[in-house]
């Protein structure tokens, strides 16, 4: 896993994303997830879950769904680095992901691949194309599947498992749009950076 198709793609001293790969994080710990929501040429939420030392990132258009009759579209882009799940704030124009972006949710995950009757694990998974994550986050809870649908064009499907969690009226895209970080919306964070403010 290696964040150098990030640094390709950026200028972070323009851009002022997170550089450095963070420091392997303690071992004993869950690993965390974030989403993210980017105000970019289309507005869609960054799925990110650390997987060995990195965030393994989707972008999905529409966001997640507590549905679990909704499949939700996925689609693979290069791993971020761990330190990436902080930033909230506004990419410049003219700056690769040009736009604002929002800390969604966040929280932990729990790896729950089954192989075997044991777990997978989270590489071979991915590999694999078929993981199954329990997320403890602010606003998503319970199991979520991703499922690989096009190798090629790096597409995955995201869908809510039918557990307590689920919950097909509650619909968090549009009932609770904003920072789990800072409370802000979007505009706010666009407003909060603007130079002639
Ligand atoms: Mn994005």
């Amino acid at each position: 896993m290696s964040t150098s198709q990030y640094h390709r793609k950026r200028n972070l001293a323009k851009s002022g994303e997170p550089g450095l790969d963070g420091l392997s994080r303690d071992s004993g710990k869950s690993p965390i997830f974030v989403i993210q929501k980017h105000d970019a040429s289309t507005l869609h939420y960054d799925f990110r879950l650390e997987v060995d030392g990195v965030l393994k990132s989707w972008a999905v258009p529409k966001g997640p769904s507590t549905d679990p009759s909704e499949k939700r579209l996925a689609i693979e882009v290069e791993d971020h680095p761990l330190d990436y799940a902080q930033f909230e704030g506004t990419i410049p124009e003219g700056e690769y992901g040009a736009g604002t972006v929002l800390i969604w949710d966040r929280g932990t995950y729990q790896n729950l691949t089954d192989k075997d009757g044991g777990i997978r694990p989270m590489d071979k998974a991915l590999a694999a194309g078929h993981v199954l994550v329990r997320l403890d986050g602010e606003k998503l809870r319970g199991g979520y599947a991703l499922q690989r649908i096009d190798d090629d064009k790096g597409q995955w499907l995201l869908v809510k498992m039918d557990d307590d969690a689920a919950d097909a009226r509650r619909n968090p895209v549009s009932t609770e749009p904003d920072s789990v970080a800072s409370d802000r919306s979007l505009d706010d964070i666009a407003a909060d950076e603007s130079p002639d403010r």
